[in-house]
């Protein structure tokens, strides 16, 4: 049986890791984080899982490149990053949504996702859970576990006003997963408004390709977090009791360390957590900035500003 995945696709700072965190608390759910980030940093450099251990020295994730792979040693790390960069790139979107299963490309494609399939199926198997969840957000990663990999997968799409990312990508904040101090990068509002564009039309494609695709946005999941979240578990065929979902409410979450991967500063807050819409970009973002982003990045914005 092919293993069942929620991936949250998105654009950096869009809320992905406040969705995935959401998803972790559900029973039967086992939430990883940006799993794609095994393969550049969190094995090789040593990053922190959220249980606070090494990723590489954490039971649950030992027990995971165990059974996927007779050991995380087994896996040619390099041989892994040259497979990524051939592949999970933006300018491959246009070869990767045609769809075809003959190609080069495709044959690459499946070789890639293979390796999720293994880490999703092995998640399952340690946790006991029914669905894994995905954060690594990037389209063409979305593209080759829903056209070319056997899982049974779920796109939850979130996206945010584009300013506001703009904004949040303006600002340089520390990986909480690093023990070297790295930090998550920068991007220019230009940059960032083209990013926007092509990763949220590349995810939208998917689902006329064929993958079950569902779009929420940041704003209207902090609005109404249970809801919203609700919407996500019928979607993805979960049954879950009223009593799960006690520890959400619509100002705040308690929220568990688990075990995933990633560098957002929110994936650290265990306990208590707040959830406020973070508009910064409004007073923060300077007027040229904010408009050219909404000038790039219309009408895409207006369309996702009715959702
Ligand atoms: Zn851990």
């Amino acid at each position: 049986m092919h293993p069942r995945v929620i991936f949250v696709g998105g654009v950096s700072r869009s809320g992905t890791t406040l969705l995935h965190r959401l998803l972790g608390q559900l029973p039967d759910v086992v939430s990883l984080g940006e799993v794609c980030n095994l393969w550049g940093t969190g094995l090789r450099n040593g990053d922190l899982c959220t249980c606070g251990d090494l990723i590489a020295s954490c039971v649950f994730w030992k027990e995971i490149g165990d059974r996927a792979f007779g050991g995380w040693d087994a896996v040619d790390l390099q041989e892994m990053r040259r497979l990524r960069g051939s592949i999970d790139r933006i300018r491959f979107l246009p070869a990767l949504l045609q769809g075809k299963r003959s190609g080069a490309i495709q044959t690459t494609a499946a070789a890639y996702a293979s390796y999720y399939t293994k880490i999703y199926t092995a998640a399952l198997e340690v946790s006991g859970a029914q669905v894994v969840v995905d954060s690594s957000k990037r389209a063409p990663l979305a593209c080759c576990l829903g056209m070319y990999a056997d899982v049974d997968l779920k796109l939850v799409h979130i996206v945010r006003d584009s300013r506001g990312v703009a904004y949040s990508c303006t600002k340089n904040v520390l990986r909480v997963d690093s023990v070297r101090g790295a930090t998550l990068g920068t991007a220019s509002p230009a940059d960032t408004s083209l990013n926007w564009i092509v990763q949220n039309l590349a995810l939208e494609i998917l689902s006329r390709k064929g993958v079950s695709t569902r779009m929420l946005t940041y704003e209207r999941l902090i609005e109404d977090p249970v809801g919203v979240l609700r919407e996500v578990i019928s979607f993805a065929g979960l049954s879950v009791d009223e009593s799960a979902m006690r520890f959400l409410s619509d100002d705040h979450a308690v929220l568990d360390a688990g075990h995933s991967i990633g560098g957002n500063p929110m994936r650290a807050q265990t306990g208590s957590v707040s959830l406020r819409l973070d508009d910064a970009w409004r007073t923060h973002l300077p007027r040229t900035d904010r408009l050219l982003v909404s000038a790039l990045t219309y009408p895409l914005l207006r369309r996702y500003s009715r959702s």
